[in-house]
């Protein structure tokens, strides 16, 4: 049994490649592009560390108690980045385990993060949450407000803005999808064409199990992927 999932999470993996280099010579990208994250919520050590093993070395953890609970027993390898909602009074538990926090949503996060960074003598790589759907369910700031937020952030030491993150709504088919990812992409390189000082847009985080190969035509540089590698969750 322990056997069969292994196997279908190194089956999975190998398709999902195959299917990022499918989008990508479709779209006319490189590969190197695209990072594949796991993400592990609800997942046992042992699955995240054989989908380690077998080169997915970027992990995603939505929860500040469970990813203090195996954080350690990941293997070294293993980069993490935050990507699950954050409260400000947990951020001192994280700062010094993670590499970047992906749903930065608020300037008082962002203060937080800047003021634990700098005790800890470090520089927190972020990105802005956008709520792409406007969706009053989801966390994030709308499009619109987005530059305003970073170019506060950007003022701060300890925290750098390094790109934008969204979970766009669910939507019924592709098209769809597409259209909320296109103006992910715009925001983007609009914001980076402005060359804010202390930010570097470099990375566009979107696409999930269900979306991936549509984030990956609109220029996404981080898929996160949960159920794709290690199939259903028990609970969400
Ligand atoms: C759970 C989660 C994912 C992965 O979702 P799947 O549909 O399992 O691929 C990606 N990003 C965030 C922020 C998540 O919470």
């Amino acid at each position: 049994m322990k056997e069969n999932r292994l196997e279908r999470i190194e089956y999975n993996i190998e398709r999902i490649k195959e299917e990022i280099a499918d989008a990508c010579a479709r779209s006319g990208r490189s590969i190197d592009e695209v990072k594949i994250m796991a993400v592990t919520k609800t997942v046992p050590c042992e699955e995240v560390n054989f989908a380690i093993s077998k080169g997915i070395t970027l992990l995603g953890e939505n929860r500040a108690q469970e990813m203090l609970s195996k954080y350690e027993m990941y293997l070294p390898e293993a980069e993490i980045h935050f990507i699950g909602a954050l409260q400000s009074n947990k951020v001192k538990y994280v700062i010094d385990k993670v590499k970047m926090i992906q749903s930065v949503d608020s300037v008082k996060l962002a203060a937080e993060i800047s003021k634990r960074a700098q005790i800890c003598g470090i520089e927190m790589g972020a990105l802005v949450e956008i709520n792409v759907g406007a969706e009053e369910s989801k966390s994030g700031i709308e499009l619109a407000k987005a530059e305003e937020m970073i170019c506060e952030i950007a003022e701060m030491k300890g925290i750098k803005v390094r790109g934008l993150m969204t979970i766009p709504p669910i939507c019924e088919n592709s098209a769809e999808s597409r259209k909320f990812f296109e103006n992910m992409r715009r925001l983007f390189v609009d914001i980076k064409g402005k060359k804010i000082d202390n930010v570097s847009m470099d990375v566009l985080s979107m696409g999930m199990s269900g979306d991936y190969v549509e984030a990956i035509e609109h220029g996404t540089n981080i898929v996160r992927l949960g159920r794709a590698i290690f199939g259903e969750r028990k609970y969400v």
